[in-house]
C-alpha cells in the first residue's frame, strides 16, 4: 500500500461519518504520489497525518432571539487547519447543511488553494447550520452578532482572518464585523469583505467570478483557443455565479444558464446580468423573478430535471463554470458535458465536481481547472484587501484587478508547470495539488514538529 493509501485507509476508518471531508483528502491524496516517490521526507516527517488533521477547532452554540421573541440555538465551528505559511484564512458558511464534515472538506482545500495563490496566508474554515433565507435584517443582525461574542475570541488580524461564503455577503459582514469592533474595540482587517468605507478593497466582490474567468481564459490560451464566442453554462446565481456571467460577457463569451437551489433559468439571448443582480442582490427572490423580468427565458424547477443530474449540464455548451456547492456536478453531469462537446471546465464552487466527474474530464482530455486554483481569486483578493488595511491605504479597481488577473496568471502557470515535472503535462489536477502542497509541506518541515 502506497504512503497516500495507508493515510487514506486510516482517516477513512477514524471519520466514516464524515464523507465530504475523506472525499477532499481523496482528491488530493490520489495525486500525491508522484512527489511522495521523489522525495522521501513527506513521510518521514509523517506530514500527511499532521496536515490532515487541523491545528485546532472550535465548536460552539449560538442563541439569539428571533423576530417572535423566540429562543432560536444554532450550532456553530471553526476550523484553523494549517498556518505554516500564514495566518488562517477562509471564509465563514452560514447553510442548513454546514457540518464538522463540510467545513473539514473546504478548511482542508484551502491550505492548498492559499498556498497556491503564491500568498502568505493559511487554511481555515467557519460557519453555522443558521439558515438566513427568509430571516429578516434583524434576525440576520443578532444572529451575527451572537455568532462573534464566541468567534471574536479565536481570530485577529494576524491570527485568523474569515471572509464570506454561501449565505455570508457584504451585509453579514457588517454586522460580524460591528460586533467585533464593540467586543474588542480594535479596528482591524479581521473579516474580509468589508464594505468600501469601512476598510474593504474595490473588486472584492467581483475577484472569485472574475478570476475563475481569468483561468478558463488561461487553460484556453495555452490550448490555442479562446473565450469569444464561447457558449457556456454556469450553474449557481450567487455573488460567484453573478460575476462569473459578467467576467465572461467582458470576453464575448454567451453565459445561458444559472440556477439556485429551487430552478434553473435558460436564456438563449445570453444571462441578463443586471437583471440577475436585481433579483439575487437587491430583492435577494427567487430566479423564478428572473423569469418574470425576462419573459422569454425558459425557466425550469429542480422536480423537472432529468433523472440524477443537473439540468444547466444538460444544455449543450463549449464551456461550464459549476458556481453553486459541492458535488454538483455528478459522474453522468461530467459525461452529459462532454458528450455534448463541452471542452472547458473552471470550477467556481468549491469540489462542485464528484470524483468519478474529474475522472471523466481528464480522461477527455478536456481543459480542466480544478476550484483550489480556479477559484483562488476570492481568498487573493481577500489577503489584498488584509494587506491594504495594514498599510492604511486604498487601492484603486483597476490596480486590484491587475493583481488579481496577474495572481490568476501565476495559479495557472505554476499548476500547469508542476503537471509537467511530474510527467503528467495538462493534468492541474495534479499540478494544483502538487505545487500547493510541496509549499505547505516543506514549511511545516522547516517549523519542525510542533
Ligand atoms: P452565495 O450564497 O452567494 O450563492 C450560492 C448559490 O448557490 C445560490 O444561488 C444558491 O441558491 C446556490 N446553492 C447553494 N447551495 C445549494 C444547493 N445545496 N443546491 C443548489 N443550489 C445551491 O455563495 P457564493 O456564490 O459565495 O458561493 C458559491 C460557491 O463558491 C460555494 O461553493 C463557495 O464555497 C464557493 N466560493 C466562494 C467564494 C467567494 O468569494 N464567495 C470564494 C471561493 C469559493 P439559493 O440562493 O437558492 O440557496
Amino acid at each position: 500500500m502506497s504512503y497516500s493509501q495507508e493515510v487514506l485507509a486510516d482517516l477513512k476508518a477514524r471519520y466514516p461519518y464524515q464523507p465530504e471531508f475523506l472525499q477532499a483528502v481523496e482528491e488530493v491524496l490520489n495525486t500525491l504520489q508522484p512527489l511522495f516517490e521523489k522525495d522521501g521526507k513527506y513521510q518521514q516527517n509523517r506530514i500527511l497525518e499532521r496536515i490532515t488533521e487541523p491545528d485546532r477547532s472550535f465548536a460552539f452554540r449560538v442563541e439569539w432571539i428571533d423576530d417572535q421573541g423566540k429562543v432560536q440555538v444554532n450550532r456553530a465551528f471553526r476550523f484553523q487547519f494549517n498556518d505554516a505559511i500564514g495566518p488562517y484564512k477562509g471564509g465563514l458558511r452560514l447553510h442548513p447543511s454546514v457540518n464538522p464534515s463540510i467545513l473539514k472538506f473546504l478548511g482542508f482545500e484551502q491550505i492548498f488553494k492559499n498556498s497556491l495563490c503564491g500568498l502568505p496566508i493559511g487554511g481555515a474554515k467557519g460557519g453555522s447550520d443558521f439558515d438566513p433565507k427568509g430571516k429578516s435584517d434583524a434576525e440576520i443582525m443578532r444572529f451575527c452578532q451572537a455568532f462573534m461574542t464566541q468567534l471574536y475570541r479565536y481570530i485577529g488580524a494576524t491570527v485568523d482572518v474569515p471572509a464570506g461564503d454561501i449565505g455570508v455577503g457584504g451585509r453579514e459582514i457588517g454586522y460580524l464585523y460591528g460586533a467585533y469592533k464593540r467586543l474588542t474595540t480594535k479596528y482591524e482587517g479581521v473579516l474580509t469583505g468589508k464594505g468600501l468605507t469601512w476598510g474593504g478593497s474595490l473588486a472584492r466582490t467581483e475577484a472569485t467570478g472574475y478570476g475563475v474567468v481569468y483561468f478558463a481564459d488561461e487553460m484556453l490560451k495555452a490550448r490555442g483557443k479562446s473565450l469569444k464566442g464561447l457558449r457556456c453554462a454556469v450553474s449557481g446565481a450567487g455573488n460567484v455565479a453573478i460575476y462569473c456571467c459578467e467576467k465572461l460577457q467582458q470576453y464575448g463569451a454567451k453565459p445561458v444558464t444559472v440556477s439556485d437551489s429551487r430552478g434553473s433559468i435558460l436564456d438563449e439571448n445570453g444571462i441578463n446580468v443586471e437583471v440577475l443582480k436585481q433579483v439575487k442582490e437587491v430583492e435577494r427572490a427567487s430566479l423564478t423573478r428572473y423569469k418574470e423580468l425576462v419573459p422569454s427565458a425558459k425557466y425550469v424547477p429542480v422536480s423537472e430535471y432529468p433523472q440524477g443530474q443537473h439540468f444547466v449540464w444538460t444544455v449543450p455548451v463549449d464551456a461550464a463554470f459549476p458556481c453553486a456547492t459541492q458535488n454538483e456536478v455528478s459522474a453522468a453531469d461530467a459525461e452529459t458535458l462532454v458528450k455534448n462537446g463541452c471542452f472547458c471546465v473552471s470550477e467556481g464552487a468549491n469540489m462542485p465536481s464528484e470524483i468519478a466527474a474529474i475522472n471523466t474530464f481528464l480522461k477527455a482530455g478536456i481543459a480542466y481547472g480544478p476550484a483550489k486554483a480556479a477559484n483562488a481569486g476570492g481568498v487573493a483578493t481577500s489577503q489584498l484587501e488584509m494587506e491594504q488595511n495594514a498599510g492604511m491605504t486604498a487601492w484603486t479597481f483597476e490596480e486590484v484587478d491587475a493583481k488579481l488577473h496577474n495572481i490568476m496568471i501565476n495559479i495557472h502557470r505554476n499548476a500547469a508547470e508542476t503537471a509537467k515535472e511530474f510527467g503528467c503535462e495538462g493534468n492541474l489536477v495534479l499540478g494544483a495539488n502538487i505545487a500547493g502542497f510541496r509549499k505547505v509541506a516543506d514549511a511545516m518541515i522547516a517549523q519542525g514538529v510542533i
